[in-house]
């Protein structure tokens, strides 16, 4: 069974995917770490990646990701199941994903989209702040009530990351809208795609995506 999972931030999706890497024995394949790791060694590839990522600033071409996907592919075994960490994220993207999939000799049986709102995307990373000085993430409403208090653990202050502004995450989520949403229309018309309700608790997100996967066990 190989999946891939989909969703815009602050859907809950990488604690999904590690619910479902446990509980399937899932392999986790994230491209965005796997490329950093790449970046790192000293070979005519990795120099490349560095190349594009640290110095030009620049994303990463398709040629380059659909290699480093070839090459994780084919360190698993055929049997190992898969699922891909919001990867293929554009169309471009979903092009040498599919075809570097196929190539391995798998297929993917389900494309699972944790859908949320804008408005509750905006809400939930705007609730979390993190201490200036341990890096600690606290979540406002729980960790603290005010981002005016001092980190419960450290007494650093608290600050919101850049990132995390709602005027960072609309811009964001517009990226999503115009790069990712027709990625999952591209899924929906090969009858892959499985959608979730993101808006709901942890474990009703996880048994909505459960009862989905039945039908390809
Ligand atoms: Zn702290």
């Amino acid at each position: 069974m190989n999946l891939v999972i989909l969703g815009p931030q602050g859907s809950g999706k990488d604690t999904q995917t590690e619910m479902l890497a446990k509980k399937f024995n899932l392999e986790r394949v994230n491209m965005g770490n796997f490329l950093r790791e790449v970046a790192k060694q000293d070979t005519p590839l990795g120099r490349e990646i560095y190349q594009y990522q640290n110095v030009a600033g620049a994303m990463v071409p398709s040629r380059i990701l659909k290699e480093v996907l070839g090459i994780k592919l084919a360190s698993f075994s055929r049997e190992q199941s898969i699922i891909f960490e919001g990867v293929p994220r554009t169309m471009d993207q979903a092009e040498y994903f599919d075809k570097a999939v196929s190539e391995s000799g798998r297929k993917i049986d389900k494309v699972i989209y944790v859908n949320i709102s804008e408005e509750e995307t905006v809400k939930r990373i705007s609730k979390r702040w993190i201490c200036e000085k341990c890096k600690k993430v606290l979540i406002k409403g729980k960790d603290i009530k005010s981002e005016k208090e001092s980190c419960p653990d450290c007494q650093g202050k608290i600050i919101q990351r850049i990132d995390d502004t709602p005027e960072v995450i609309r811009k964001r989520l517009k990226v999503f809208q115009n790069e990712t949403i027709p990625v999952i229309e591209h899924y929906k018309k090969q009858e892959k795609l499985t959608e979730v309700n993101g808006e709901q608790t942890i474990e009703k997100v996880f048994e909505g995506i459960l009862a989905k996967l039945k039908d390809i066990e």
